[in-house]
């Protein structure tokens, strides 16, 4: 019997989450059944889709049970092995509960090359957040040479992939974050031609308005992430035939912020003949082997930048999350929760 600490959703939050929501236990992991293994988590990705499977509400990924531990996904190493696959010492990326061990059948889990990349890399800028930045900007705002692109939550897993990729491709990128030092981050890091502060912006109108000074020939594409404030400055800016990549709307997951009416949004779709596509990346996995076969050499290469927030240990993990959902993170919000071997090696 191997007993781990995991973090259970407590309580389903109304509006903004708190810690009163989760609850850390302590479980007995069963006794490996042939076809199975027990993994030793090392670094546990938080990401903002996680609020949403914290309500009742349908969605693209079922709600999380009260009670029941949260998910992530996580790099892991193999402890013990029952399975034909996998072997002890074998390091894996796989969805697990927000837990210090794990017993699974292998299902979604797929072997990391150690040597390839730092481990933790294949949480942020070659994992999940990485590859929804590249799907977004290639498949489905298709942003070519020449067009101004507006990226909100600018230094984020999913913002910092954006910036690098639409500026190594040359569109004028025009980041938005939250706060002088992740808009200078955006512009000296991630290669932004300018980047606007939305929390020093007193309202939507002052935003907008710093962009149309940034894109004097308008906004052939947004990449959105935040909903808010943000959408209804660049909403105006559109060009005529422009096109938003609807990515998130991180602003409104906790209803922190409340929408702007619809009919004037629908009006300036409508005017503009914008084209509004919503996406999730778990959609286009088929690319995912196009998608490292580019920008891992450009990682290699340095091609590619990105920061990472690490939160230490399990208990840390809630704490870790509210902070991500207002902005605390700079880049990828991960938690460590055991020791990684090749950061001793
Ligand atoms: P980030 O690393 O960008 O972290 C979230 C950021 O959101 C915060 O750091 C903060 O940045 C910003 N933010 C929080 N509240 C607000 C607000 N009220 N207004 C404006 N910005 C706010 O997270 P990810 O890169 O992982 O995710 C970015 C977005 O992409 C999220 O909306 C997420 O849900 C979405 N996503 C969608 C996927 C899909 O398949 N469609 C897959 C992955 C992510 P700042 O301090 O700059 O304000």
């Amino acid at each position: 019997m191997t007993e781990t600490r995991q973090i259970v959703l407590a309580a389903r939050p109304e509006g903004e989450p708190g810690p009163e929501h989760f609850r850390l236990e302590t479980a007995t992991l069963p006794a490996l059944a042939e076809g199975q293994f027990r993994v030793r988590l090392i670094w546990m990705s938080l990401d903002p889709y996680m609020r949403g499977r914290m309500s009742a509400a349908k969605s693209y990924v079922p709600p999380i049970a009260v009670g029941a531990p949260m998910q992530a996904g996580a790099v892991a190493e193999v402890a013990e092995s029952r399975h034909p696959g996998f072997v002890a010492g074998d390091v894996v990326f796989g969805y697990f509960p927000w837990a210090e061990q794990a017993v699974t059948d292998g299902a979604g889990v797929t072997k990391v090359d150690p040597k390839a990349a730092p481990l933790s890399a294949w949480l942020g800028v070659l994992g999940m957040p990485g590859f929804t930045g590249w799907i977004g900007l290639n498949r489905v705002a298709r942003g070519k040479a020449g067009e101004t692109i507006v990226v909100s939550a600018a230094t984020g897993a999913v913002g910092s992939m954006v910036c690098q990729l639409a500026k190594a491709r040359g569109m004028r990128v025009i980041g938005v974050a939250g706060g002088a030092a992740k808009c200078a981050r955006a512009v000296l890091d991630y290669g932004a031609d300018a980047c606007l502060d939305h929390r020093g912006a007193p309202d939507a109108r002052a935003l907008s308005k710093a962009i149309a000074e940034q894109a004097p020939d308008g906004v052939d594409v947004y990449f959105e992430n935040v909903g808010g404030k943000t959408l209804e400055a660049v909403l105006p800016r559109m060009n005529d035939h422009g096109r938003i990549a609807l990515c998130g709307a991180i602003a409104w997951y906790s209803g922190a912020e409340s929408p702007p009416p619809l009919p004037p949004v629908w009006q300036t779709i409508l005017v503009k003949r914008l084209t509004v596509q919503g996406f999730i990346v778990t959609d286009h996995q088929a690319h995912y082997p196009e998608f490292l076969a580019e920008v891992l050499p450009m990682v290699g290469a340095g091609r590619i930048r990105w920061a990472e927030t690490v939160a230490e240990g399990l208990g840390s993990a809630p704490a870790a999350f509210l902070s991500l959902l207002r902005g605390g993170n700079d880049g990828k919000q991960l938690v460590r929760i055991g020791a990684d071997p090749e950061a001793a090696a």
